[in-house]
């Protein structure tokens, strides 16, 4: 890597298919830009349908039966991956200083994801030699016994937001078991993913069991969810999207969906919390990847006792992030990932103004050059204002006022999203009523986005989702499970 992390050189720009970097079949390339500097960063290979075509051919050839890759003891499997994350962690700078590029979180932050990342890989490289079948009491004279097989071919589709480590939450599970892939990164952040399938290649991946191909959601990921010989399509994005890949797979050939989806995801602090901690946990939940993040505490609910209190020192907990130059130290947050993002972001801040809330700090842009959004924090939110119901995906924190436990369960769970939830008490019966009753897929309990490794479980209830990536759950997604029962001479 270069001294200095900003001058780091693009060196993957390519198409990656059967281990090879190829350019695109229509010789396309789309810009992606370094969103501090609205400058290009690099020209990459545009992938479309051809070149998908192309890739899930590898990835068939490369699952084919008596290939490198399905001969291959499960344990090899394991060390393969786990080289992978060696060489992930080898490179930790690099890979951190790409994201930082092109997607604008802080360098520290990036290689705080980076590191989950190895350690993703390292969790699921365990799995290989340990997923197994059962054997089963049938009726009758037979022995039945499961064997749990990999789905095949998989499609992974994913976003820009956490993109390297939402490729290694998609690899690991996907080959432990023994799966191949296609993984379509998003159209603003492909370059990490390029790195990573260099760095496959160099760990010795056989040719075809890992492809990426950079491009558009509306054609490469499309022609990735029609293809008639994927067999899974794992995808983690908008909701919106979310109903396009499920559509895509009933009018192809039904193949798996699994799905990570959006949020409105609500924080819940009680009269009896410790308000400066609570106003560092709703800050944390809210302002982290600048917003960025799909289990973002979107919805900071507070009890009216301490509302006036809580508002104030969270207005001053938002003007004491610092906003800048991702790679400077001490910066807390960079630039919003585009323009586009930008754009809406600063459009929910005006409809909450026009809505009536309250705007108690930030509600502007930084600068002209970058896509820089000052920490906002607005007060006097009701539950139907569009900035409480929709998300935004911005460094907006929306604090609304409640008075009992019943009512709050009930407005949290007043949405078509499940994804998260965290509630801040130092009540145990509260905590554990509110934990039970609300509907999402994570809950935290005086603390908010933690405990996220590798071991625990991630998706989403309702609209945020279906199955589940992390934890053992989510090897299941990426494996079919066959009943062989065999006659015996005899009941034993
Ligand atoms: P997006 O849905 O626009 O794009 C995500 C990916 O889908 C990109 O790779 C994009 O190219 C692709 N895509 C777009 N249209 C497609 C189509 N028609 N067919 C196939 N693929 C298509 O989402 P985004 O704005 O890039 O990312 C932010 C969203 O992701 C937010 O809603 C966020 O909540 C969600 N997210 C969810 C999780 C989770 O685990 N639940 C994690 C991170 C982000």
């Amino acid at each position: 890597m270069a001294a200095n992390p900003r001058n780091t050189q693009i060196k993957y720009t390519k198409l990656f298919i059967n281990n090879e970097f190829v350019d695109a079949e229509s010789k396309k390339t789309f810009q992606v830009l370094n969103p501090s500097t609205e400058k290009v960063i690099a020209n990459v290979a545009e992938g479309d349908k051809a070149d998908v075509d192309k890739a899930v051919a590898a990835a068939e050839a490369a699952f084919k039966r008596g290939s490198e890759w399905r001969t291959m003891d499960a344990s090899a499997r394991g060390a393969l991956i786990n080289k992978l994350a060696d060489l992930m962690e080898k490179n930790i700078d690099e890979l951190a200083a790409i994201d930082t590029l092109e997607n604008g979180k802080t360098f520290e932050n990036a290689k705080i994801f980076t590191d989950l990342s190895v350690k993703a890989l390292r969790y699921f490289a365990g799995y290989t030699d340990k997923i197994h079948g059962k054997t089963i009491p049938s009726d009758g004279p037979y022995l039945s016994m499961t064997r749990q097989e990999p789905i095949g071919v998989v499609a992974q589709i994913i976003p820009w937001n956490y993109a390297i480590l939402m490729a290694a939450w998609k690899w690991g599970p996907a080959l432990a078991a023994g799966c191949t892939v296609v993984l379509k990164p998003a159209e603003q952040t492909p370059l990490g993913a390029l790195y990573l399938a260099a760095l496959a290649k160099e760990a010795g991946f056989p040719k075809g069991v890992i492809n990426v191909i950079p491009g558009y959601g509306p054609t490469a990921g499309s022609a990735l969810c029609y293809h008639p010989s994927v067999r899974k399509v794992a995808f983690t994005g908008s909701t919106e999207v979310g109903h396009i890949i499920m559509e895509s797979a009933a009018k192809s050939n039904l193949k798996k969906v699994s799905l990570e989806l959006g949020g409105k995801s609500p924080l819940v602090v009680f009269d009896d919390a410790n308000v400066d901690e609570a106003v560092k946990i709703a800050a944390g939940a809210i302002f982290g990847n600048h917003g960025q993040s799909c289990c973002a505490g979107s919805r900071t609910y507070v009890q009216a006792r301490i509302y006036d209190e809580f508002v104030k020192k969270a207005a001053i907990a938002a003007e004491a992030i610092k906003v800048g130059d991702p790679f400077d130290e001490g910066v807390h947050q960079g630039p919003q990932v585009d323009r586009v993002s930008l754009d809406k972001i600063l459009s929910m801040i005006d409809s909450g103004k026009k809505q009536g809330a309250k705007v108690v700090t930030g509600g502007t842009r930084i600068g002209d050059v970058g896509y820089f959004v000052r920490p906002t924090v607005f007060s006097n939110v009701t539950d139907n204002m569009t900035i409480a119901t929709d998300e935004i995906f911005g460094p907006v924190q929306s604090i609304l006022k409640f008075d009992t436990l019943e009512e709050v369960i009930e407005r949290a769970n007043n949405t078509k999203y499940g994804l998260a939830a965290g509630v801040v008490t130092k009540n145990i019966d509260t905590a554990l009523v509110f934990a039970e009753a609300v509907e999402a897929g994570s809950v935290w309990i005086n603390c908010y986005d933690e405990a996220m490794g590798a071991q625990t479980p991630f998706g989403g209830y309702k609209q945020s989702g279906i199955g589940r990536d992390l934890g053992k759950d989510s090897l299941k997604e990426y494996l079919e499970v066959k009943m062989i029962s065999i006659k015996l001479p005899m009941k034993n």
